[in-house]
């Protein structure tokens, strides 16, 4: 049976080297045939298949036509399983086999942390985003057993992390030192005497999809510091201290803004606080500064359509 595996493997390489190969179909397309339906490519296959031996194949004639081998290859989590009829390489399925973890299953991890490795127990737990943008709760995840820390996400565990994702971000809640509120408010009335603080949402989310959209994200650190020390030498030249005053921005967003805002705290790596400052600088330079006759139209026709 050695052989058998050594040719079984040469062949099947060849065969998805060249492109040529079919696929088994029982009346409908099999989901399990990854490679069918597009959702893996030959390549990654071919490099499982290579780093196959003898100990990963398994060989047994087909059911109803016992001349033929069908040959099973079971290596890194994947289910490979094919047969030739000469001169045709056909695959029955190619599957990634999911394990599935229970609560109190145990491994090993590299935890940060610690800096080393370290055992680890399944469990379920609430566990935050990165981004402090909410959490996904009850979720099963690998804990290190050294500090308690969060260190491995089974992939069972990634829709219920998708969908938490997704419902998370429902309001923007952040508190701002004073003064950028009042920026804010000052450009907005600049823009339209008609501008409440209502519209402090219709502002900060146009100006979320444009930096968004055309990978304004960049620019946003350097309209901070330059804002920041305009600010710091009107202080100075007023010779008054730093006010230490802050005011709370919430605004509810819907699933627009919220991706947009998402994105924006992904390409910047800038915490909330730091990404509202920054957008509001921008709007300050472009708005009270630049006076940008383009974003100015924009945002008056915007103005028009929420009053
Ligand atoms: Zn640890």
């Amino acid at each position: 049976m050695k052989d058998g595996f050594r040719k079984a493997r040469h062949d099947v390489i060849a065969a998805l080297e060249s492109g040529n190969y079919l696929h088994v179909a029982r009346g409908d397309i099999e989901v399990k045939n990854l490679l069918a339906m597009g959702e893996v490519t030959a390549e990654v296959l071919i490099r499982v298949v290579r780093s196959c031996s003898g100990v990963h194949h398994h060989c047994s004639p087909h059911h109803a036509v016992p001349a033929i081998d069908v040959h099973v290859l079971k290596r890194l989590g994947w289910y490979i399983k094919f047969y030739f009829i000469e001169p045709d390489t056909w695959f029955i399925s190619e599957y990634q086999i999911m394990k599935i973890f229970f609560e109190g299953d145990t491994g090993k991890a590299l935890c940060e942390q610690c800096q080393a490795l370290v055992q680890m127990r399944y469990v379920r737990r609430d566990v935050l985003f990165s981004d402090s943008q909410g959490q996904a709760k009850d979720v099963l995840v690998g804990v290190c057993l050294g500090c308690d820390s969060v260190v491995a996400i089974p992939p069972q565990s990634t829709p219920a992390i998708r969908e938490a994702r997704k419902q998370q971000l429902k309001s923007i809640e952040a508190r701002l030192p004073a003064v950028y509120l009042d920026v804010l408010d000052a450009a907005m009335h600049a823009v339209s005497n008609d501008a409440g603080a209502s519209l402090r949402k219709l502002f900060l989310g146009y100006y979320f999809h444009a930096l968004a959209h055309a990978q304004g994200a960049a620019g946003l650190p350097a309209a901070h510091a330059t804002f920041s020390a305009a600010l710091e030498q009107q202080l100075h030249m007023r010779a008054l201290a730093t006010p230490a005053a802050t005011r709370r921005l919430s605004m509810k967003v819907n699933a627009h803004v919220a991706q947009d805002y998402l994105a924006l705290l992904q390409a910047t790596q800038m915490s909330q606080t730091e990404l509202l400052k920054a957008v509001i600088a921008r709007i300050q330079a472009d708005v009270l500064e630049a006076r940008d006759p383009a974003v100015i139209g924009d945002l008056q026709r915007l103005v028009h359509l929420a009053i």
